[in-house]
């Protein structure tokens, strides 16, 4: 394995492209318009919670239900419009983050406190944990699909196509709501599952890490706010599991399943788990 704990370096690329598009997204100040406010909110829809919580996360990563070929690369796809990274580095971090929550070998450790949890590690993202090697040990299943490949390869590619779109249908308002604003609301809702969701709220199952269920980034992130659930049944396609714990992304996706697109939901793990923690 090429895990390593070495102390990394600045990443200089990840780091001046993500500020960059926040500097830009400032522009969204003097861009405003309800168009261009809602077709944002769709889009981070459509590639945050149907792309990256359904796709990305309890497809691919966890393969917390199954679906026709079709529909996962379509969520693929949804998912590598939300920039960040492509299925295959997407899902080998996260398998990471499952197999060492809270410690060293953690991508995004809580344990080097908020910051580091939520954009310090990408700045300082470590390069062997990113190669595609290591991607080989944690996403073999997907390094083996070529669509998946190109998705890594071309994320970037797909977005600019995204944001000409938006320019020839909506002009200037359009290409920075619908991109720049939309890109960082998305980035911080998804890094806040990683910082806030491991250090503030409540823990209702023993999950031998610092995982907690966290209201307000449930509601921002489609339901991946509950992740002392997740972590402690990370393959149930349900997250939210007391009945006011909301979990919007397995509404849509016992929609799909009701349409024949979605099938083998797992849900039912946590009640074979009574690991809880004493009140
Ligand atoms: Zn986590
Ligand atoms: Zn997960």
């Amino acid at each position: 394995m090429l895990e390593s704990a070495a102390r990394p370096r600045l990443d200089w690329s990840n780091t001046l492209w993500i500020v960059a598009v926040h500097a830009v997204a400032v522009l969204g100040f003097f861009t405003f318009s309800w168009g261009a406010f809602l077709l944002a909110m769709g889009i981070w829809w459509v590639t945050g919670g149907w792309g990256i919580t359904l796709g990305f996360h309890r497809l691919l990563t966890h393969q917390s239900f199954s679906a026709p070929r079709w529909v996962a690369r379509a969520l693929a796809v949804c998912g590598s419009l939300a920039v960040q990274g492509g299925p295959v580095i997407w899902v080998a971090t996260h398998r990471m983050h499952h197999a060492h929550s809270d410690r060293e070998l953690d991508p995004h450790d809580s344990g080097k406190g908020f910051w580091w949890a939520h954009i310090g590690w990408i700045f300082y993202r470590d390069q062997k944990r990113a190669s595609f090697d290591n991607c080989k040990n944690y996403a073999k299943d997907l390094v083996a699909d070529p669509f998946m490949i190109f998705l890594d390869r071309h994320y970037i590619h797909l977005q600019i196509a995204l944001g000409l779109l938006l320019l020839l249908a909506g002009g200037w308002s359009f290409l920075i709501w619908g991109i720049f604003v939309r890109l960082v609301v998305g980035w911080h809702s998804t890094w806040l599952v990683n910082s806030a969701s491991h250090m503030y709220g409540y823990q209702t199952y023993d999950s031998r890490d610092e995982s907690r269920n966290c209201w307000w980034v449930a509601l921002i992130t489609f339901g991946e706010g509950w992740h002392n659930n997740h972590h402690t049944f990370p393959r149930s396609a349900r997250h939210g599991l007391r009945w006011w714990e909301l979990d919007t992304s397995y509404v849509v996706l016992r929609a799909l399943a009701a349409f024949g697109l979605a099938r083998d939901l797992r849900v039912t793990e946590h009640l074979r788990h009574p690991r809880k923690i004493a009140a």
